[in-house]
């Protein structure tokens, strides 16, 4: 007779077996003929060949029949970014399309091959198992920082120090060639290396691989589904294609997605004359950009509030909505930092109005000297379009969440906060009553927006800073939230103060 005891295995479940050590000892020779490679590399490709030969193999060897995929992303992954790190630090290694190959394709095939497995299986909609226990996505997680310091390092190589990372630029060569019949390179290029196709190539990526994840994720989801096809529309198209087109036949590029304030140069002086001395193009664009920004944004955010530019059509936003999505919980939702949000992003609207205004007096009326106006341009240029809006705006997404840009800095952002608050049909309506106090609304406001305060009162949500994601409304399990575009009638705003909360409208819904 067999007693209990006989069926159970005293060997721990997730030992090793044979063949598990056996693709271990393989992946770690591939690592090791890396680093050798790595350190000794002058030219053949031998060494940091066979490191990608034993990795497969042992990886090969390694995986079980049910992980197969991942153990294969992982690897495609690690190829990847082991090439990344050849083509910063030894980018004469290999022959260009040989590092494109390995860096580039290696790891967004790897990429989309686990978002693929990861997301097609289980439940639609919110994932929120282990959260806030990863060391990537929990609140100042190790491996957060580590990525953070990561974004925000390339961010800085790119604007100030883009020779240091020519190997990149080399990389994406040919396929800019391919693409727009060009070559970037210094010697075609003036001897400049331009990272800004580099940047853009790996934005444009990054929406697409990102948003695709989004898109399996919020399956389920009409709105979510619309919404990222658009912003992965307007990155394609026209964030990606028609300024490298426009570039590759001698044209300034041009963005017709942005507008001034987010395009905050527009309408200096200096673009406003480059503009209207150049083709009929460069003239349509100008009075484009001027439609758009004083006609168009009040007329939209009237009938859809800030959404219909924040989280269907800004690159942005469309960055933070799809590459920020794992980190959209991060954000800030204490009072104070509402209290700094608004003052930081109204100081930044009126720095770049007055800047703008001043600039403009002062082509009339001559108030400055050069320097002085140049201060003007280079200034805002340097501190809010290029640390606060690149550097910190994307590169801090790890540690404060997707859209520290949107949230404290954007001055297209404060505008549309303003129009939508005071003069927007836009609403978020609750119904109170099947309110269970989950809190999965505010955890994942990317806005750092305390939803469930307004569920639990049965108030609608009217705040400047909401961006109508609708991801509030996707994770709530009892259909509490509703986005609206209805008349004005019934609108209910609440104001916190620090010690006071006022009701600004208890007109009934009539
Ligand atoms: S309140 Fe809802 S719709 Fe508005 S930003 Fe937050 S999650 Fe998005
Ligand atoms: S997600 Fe829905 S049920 Fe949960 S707190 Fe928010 S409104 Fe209430």
């Amino acid at each position: 007779m067999s007693s209990l005891y006989e069926n159970i295995s005293l060997t721990p479940h997730n030992s090793m077996g044979k063949k598990e050590r056996a693709g271990l000892t393989l992946m770690a020779l591939g690592l090791l003929a890396f680093l050798l490679s790595f350190i000794t590399f002058a030219g053949p490709a031998m060494p940091f060949l066979s490191g990608i030969f034993f990795t497969v193999a042992g990886g090969v060897v390694y995986s079980r029949k049910e992980s197969r995929w991942s153990t294969g992303s992982m690897l495609l992954i690690f190829l990847g970014l082991i090439s990344f790190l050849f083509l910063i630090f030894r980018p004469s290694a290999l022959s260009p399309l040989l590092i494109s190959l390995f860096s580039f394709a290696f790891f967004v095939l790897g990429a989309a091959i686990y978002i693929f497995f990861r997301f097609r299986k289980g439940e639609a909609g919110i994932r929120n198992n282990g959260i806030t226990f990863s060391p990537l996505t929990r609140k100042n997680g190790a491996l957060a920082w580590v990525l953070a310091v990561v974004i925000t390092g390339f961010y800085i190589m790119l604007y100030w120090f883009p020779e240091q990372i020519h190997g990149l630029i080399l990389a994406v060569d040919p396929i800019y060639g391919a693409l727009f019949g060009k070559s970037g390179l210094p010697e075609s290029n003036g001897g400049h290396y331009n990272p800004w196709f580099l940047y853009g190539f790996l934005y444009t990526v990054a929406v697409l691989l990102m948003g695709s994840r989004f898109m399996l994720k919020y399956r389920h989801n009409r709105y979510q589904l619309l919404r990222t096809a658009s912003v992965m529309f307007f990155q394609v198209v026209f964030a990606f294609f028609i300024p490298n087109v426009l570039a590759a036949l001698n044209h300034q590029e041009l963005y017709f997605h942005y507008f001034w304030p987010l395009d905050y140069d527009v309408l200096f002086p200096s673009s406003i004359d480059t503009l209207m001395s150049g083709d009929s193009l460069s003239h349509f664009f100008f009075w484009w950009t001027l439609a758009i920004s004083f006609l168009a944004v009040p007329v939209l955010t009237y009938y859809f509030g800030k959404r219909w530019y924040c989280s269907w059509v800004c690159g942005c936003g469309g960055l933070a909505e799809t590459a920020g999505d794992p980190f959209r919980h991060l954000s800030d939702k204490s009072l104070n930092a509402w209290q700094i949000e608004r003052k930081l992003i109204y100081l930044v609207l009126v720095l770049i109005t007055a800047i703008t205004a001043l600039l403009l007096l002062d082509r009339s009326f001559d108030l400055f000297n050069e320097s002085t106006s140049l201060a003007f341009r280079k200034g805002y240029g340097f501190v809010i379009g290029t640390v606060f809006s690149g550097v910190i705006g994307v590169g801090f997404y790890p540690i404060m969440g997707s859209r520290v840009w949107c949230r404290f800095g954007c001055p297209q952002a404060a505008i549309l906060g303003i129009l939508q608050k005071y003069f927007s049909r836009f609403r978020i309506s609750t119904n109170g009553g099947q309110c269970i106090s989950c809190g999965n609304c505010s955890t994942y406001c990317e806005m750092g927006i305390d939803v469930k305060w307004y569920a639990q009162r049965e108030q609608n949500i009217v705040r400047a800073s909401c961006v109508g994601c609708g991801i509030c409304s996707a994770v709530c399990p009892r259909g509490v939230l509703k986005l609206e575009n209805g008349p004005l009638k019934g609108k209910t705003a609440i104001q916190i103060n620090r010690n006071e909360v006022k009701i600004l409208d208890e007109e009934p819904i009539g």
